[in-house]
């Protein structure tokens, strides 16, 4: 945007190319979305009439124990369409088969920064973590600086505190950022208060 005038001041400095009428619209910079899983647009209104951890464990954990790459492509595909629609340009995304929404973000034109979820759960932390570095050492940068990648680890009470150290170093070791659950729910803060007298955030002081 070079200016920004009443149109008749405009029309007499500037000789536009082209003329947009946008009457009763709005110009202002793009909306950034700073918390997302694009892919979920699949379940969307799906046991969104639970409370928070029936919906997570009883609902949608066993959907997702099914998605697939294809089915992230697609999800992604989906809601960044939505994102663009409604005038959002960049968004920060955690969740499985980034390299997936990558290549959305790739051919959409939008801005993100995704990060490979990291759960320590099943004895799968380091399989995460390893998917983790291998999207960050992928991405990061791609899509002509576009794509920036972070690291996801999911929540307190997903991840123990040396995961979440290991976690911090390895976003450290390249200069990059965390991503993080805090606090999502009273349940949550009821039992970080419960457990450890506090909120826990001093975790991230190594
Ligand atoms: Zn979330």
């Amino acid at each position: 945007m070079a200016a920004f005038w009443q149109s008749v001041r405009c029309r007499k400095i500037f000789e536009a190319d082209k003329v947009i009428d946008a009457t009763d619209q709005i110009a202002m910079p793009g909306l950034v979305n700073t918390h997302t899983h694009i892919p979920m647009s699949l379940f969307r209104n799906y046991a969104d009439d639970l409370p928070f951890w029936p919906w997570l464990l009883e609902k949608i954990k066993p959907a997702e124990d099914h998605l697939s790459a294809e089915h992230v492509y697609w999800g992604a595909k989906l809601g960044i369409l939505e994102l663009i629609q409604s005038g959002v340009t960049c968004f920060s995304d955690m969740y499985f088969y980034m390299g997936e929404a990558a290549k959305v973000v790739e051919e959409s034109g939008i801005k993100a920064c995704l990060s490979g979820v990291l759960l320590e759960v099943s004895d799968l932390g380091p399989t995460f973590m390893k998917a983790a570095v291998d999207f960050h050492d992928s991405w990061h940068g791609k899509a002509g600086g576009r794509i920036k990648v972070f690291f996801g680890p999911h929540s307190m009470y997903l991840c123990g505190p040396e995961y979440l150290r290991e976690t911090t170093e390895e976003a450290l070791k390249r200069k990059t950022r965390i991503h993080i659950h805090l606090s999502e729910s009273r349940q949550e803060v009821a039992d970080s208060l419960e457990n450890m007298g506090n909120l826990r955030f001093s975790i991230w002081r190594i």
